[in-house]
């Protein structure tokens, strides 16, 4: 890669490519964005970096005012980190310690769903789901009470029943052990790694009530879904239910650098207020608050506002693009930004099936970065994606999966 602009690509062998799923969902704006650009640039010719133990600088202070200025406030509390993983990482310490503080160790375990993808540190692999991915460190990770998770798709029959098993599992695992749970972490409406499996908002709201209720806080890992891939600003806010914890990273700085944060509130902040230093939270990293991340997230979340109002006509545009047909394949679903499908892959399912990098060459040869997960294809690509470039992408989806 060379180069970047808008959602083109540019190789050294002078190949262009169109950026489908935002390299790995970062992107937001486009590459190399001028306004981001020029606030990163700016920033370190003012202050690239400094110890954040004990100090603070403006643009930390500015991206924790904006963000908490579009927060219910029961999020109005940031912690910063460096990536997706350590912002999960950060809320599970948190909610863990907070029942500690609290004089209440019992409440020590954490309730996730089946398929769920959390990260690649400790504590996040142990909340995502046994995969390939972590297999080798299964003996290390700490056990997670596991919930079924209702995936769900355009037409499909049997969602109601596969959302009342889940709420079902749910309160009888509550029932059976009202006290022993800190939290609950989930990826509110679409479960990203592990294959775009979106669920109602109704169900996700149903389970974090139902959670609420015996006590338990509720961590909404956003860091895929946050900044209007849903259509919204956040999922939490489509799904009407304020987190406990809300974790972002990815788009936070349009996918100029990364950075991370664990949004909390004063209850929990609260008990982490003592003299008594084991009540101290004591989390951090050198590059903590790093201020070219945050003058890029400022940047970031301006023009983030200003796309805002827009986003439903992407949501429209995968709808009647699907309404059209044409795609060989089966369980159409689509949040916001985000289309995804399957490919009806015989026995062999899951990231390990062979027809996902099959289809990720086929897509190269045709000027399009698309990565399958698995037998899932979907698109999400940047914001500033051009109906000439949706165009290319549809078609080229639609022969692809016809030649398989
Ligand atoms: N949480 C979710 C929902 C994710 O999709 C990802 C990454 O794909 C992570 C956490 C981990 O983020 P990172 O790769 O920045 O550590």
């Amino acid at each position: 890669m060379v180069r970047g602009r808008g959602s083109e690509l540019f190789l050294d062998d002078g190949r262009t490519l169109i950026d489908g799923i935002s390299s790995w969902w970062v992107n937001l704006h486009g590459h190399a964005h001028p306004a981001i650009a020029d606030a990163i640039a700016e920033q370190a010719r003012t202050l690239e970096h400094v110890i954040f133990a004990g100090y603070t600088h403006e643009p930390a202070q500015q991206l924790a005012e904006r963000l908490t200025a579009l927060l219910p406030e029961r999020l109005n509390t940031v912690f910063f980190s460096d990536n997706g993983s350590t912002a999960v990482e950060v809320a599970l310490k948190m909610a863990w310690q907070y029942w500690r503080n609290q004089g209440n160790p019992a409440r020590n375990r954490i309730l996730a769903f089946d398929n769920a993808y959390h990260g690649d540190t400790f504590g996040a692999m142990a909340a995502g789901a046994r995969s390939i991915f972590f297999e080798a460190f299964e003996p290390l990770m700490f056990d997670v009470a596991r919930l079924p998770y209702p995936a769900t798709w355009i037409g499909d029959s049997e969602v109601d029943a596969k959302e009342a098993h889940a709420l079902a599992a749910l309160r009888t695992q509550l029932e059976e052990a009202p006290d022993a749970y800190a939290a609950m972490i989930l990826e509110p409406l679409v479960q990203g790694a592990g294959g775009m499996m979106m669920a109602r908002a109704s169900f996700v709201r149903s389970v974090c009530e139902l959670a609420r209720e015996f006590g338990v806080l509720v961590i909404f890992d956003e860091v895929m879904t946050g900044f209007g891939r849903t259509g919204e600003l956040f999922a939490f806010r489509k799904v009407g239910f304020e987190p406990d914890f809300l974790c972002l990273s990815k788009g936070l700085t349009g996918g100029f650098l990364p950075m991370s944060l664990t949004i909390t509130g004063e209850r929990v902040q609260d008990a982490f207020r003592s003299a008594d230093l084991t009540h101290t939270f004591w989390h951090g990293h050198s590059y903590t608050a790093n201020p070219l991340g945050c003058a890029a997230a400022v940047a970031s979340l301006t023009l983030t506002e200003q796309i805002l109002p827009e986003l439903a006509s992407i949501e429209e545009r995968h709808l009647a693009e699907l309404a059209t047909g044409g795609f060989k394949a089966e369980k159409f679903r689509v949040c916001g930004t985000i289309l995804a499908m399957d490919v009806p892959a015989g026995t062999a399912t899951g990231y390990t099936n062979p027809v996902g990098p099959a289809l990720r060459a086929a897509f190269l040869e045709d000027g399009i970065l698309l990565r399958p997960l698995g037998s899932t294809v979907y698109v999400m690509a940047p914001y500033c994606t051009t109906s000439a470039q949706y165009h290319t992408i549809y078609a080229s989806l639609r022969r692809r999966l016809a030649a398989l």
